[in-house]
């Protein structure tokens, strides 16, 4: 879609474009400790572009924390995340991985969008003034495209009358729309998405799941951390279960959900529904 400007629809096939046969995320054993405590143990995951992942897991199982090493918010203990072919947070040199500098950093990490539990808008300013404030500032937009842009990404998340409202002035769910538009003001490859139903009133929660639905079909690779089954089960290509530290099983969601093959897998589906 104009929209998004996503760069492969699936309907042109995977020779169409360069590069748009490799994955776009890619986990080659994560690890990463806090002091002495071993978060991520080992995480190997493939995420092909276009595809919706649904990661489930018990509070506590490192979901959050493999989420925020993708775009480098957590540094690693032990190996690589690429996206895109990209490797992130680092670069290599004679074989060694080097940290990377801010800037590059920052060119990454505006490629990954990310919606959070709680709806960080800046309160001082509009619906309109958040979302169109980082393509204006990082990617040094005009105001007319950038406010052009804006009004299609609210059109996207039904919110355009509200373009000149305060964060303050809508309800969790209006509010956490306007993260996720702002979110693909940055026209990102890839969405990250921390339970972003969580922390909203039940009657609220079908109309952001409805905005990441249709972002799904538009083709956006998108890694859901989410306790929604029925979302897992309809929009996800594939389901991940975490436990511990590590991917425990993964699959298509009628699989993992219905026949799961593991214990705590199973365990863990009986305590959520
Ligand atoms: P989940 O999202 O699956 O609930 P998290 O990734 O948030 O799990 O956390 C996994 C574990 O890592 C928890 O035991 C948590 O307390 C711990 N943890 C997360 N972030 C930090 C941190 N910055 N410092 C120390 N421990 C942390
Ligand atoms: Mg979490």
């Amino acid at each position: 879609s104009d929209i998004l400007n996503l760069q492969s629809p699936a309907s042109l096939g995977p020779s169409t474009f360069p590069g748009s046969d490799r994955p776009m995320v890619e986990a080659h054993g994560v690890r990463k400790t806090f002091g002495s405590l071993e978060v991520l143990s080992g995480i190997d995951m493939t995420v092909s572009r276009g595809e919706v992942a649904c990661i489930l897991g018990p509070s506590g199982s490192g979901k959050s924390t493999f989420l925020r090493c993708i775009n480098h918010l957590e540094k690693l203990s032990a190996g690589r995340i690429l996206v895109d072919g990209e490797l992130i947070g680092y670069r290599e040199k004679n074989g060694r991985l080097h940290e990377m500098k801010k800037p590059q950093l920052a060119l990454q990490r505006r490629e990954i969008g990310m919606v959070f539990q709680r709806f960080n808008l800046f309160p001082h300013l509009t619906v309109l003034g958040n979302i169109i404030q980082a393509p204006m500032l990082i990617r040094g937009e005009k105001r007319e495209g950038a406010v052009r842009r804006a009004h299609a990404l609210l059109d996207m998340v039904d919110l355009r009358q509200k373009a000149d409202a305060y964060p303050q002035q809508l309800s969790g769910g209006q509010q956490q729309r306007v993260a996720i538009a702002r979110a693909l003001a940055m026209n990102p490859k890839l969405m990250l998405f921390d339970e972003p139903t969580s922390a909203l009133d039940p009657e609220l929660v079908g109309e952001v799941l409805a905005v990441m639905k249709r972002l799904a079909n538009e083709g956006m690779t998108m890694i859901v951390v989410t306790h929604e089954m029925g979302f897992a089960r309809e929009v996800a290509d594939r389901v991940i279960f975490m436990d511990g530290g590590v991917v425990v099983e993964e699959g298509p969601p009628a699989e993992v959900l219905d026949r799961p093959r593991h214990e705590r897998t199973r365990t863990f589906l009986r305590r959520v529904r």
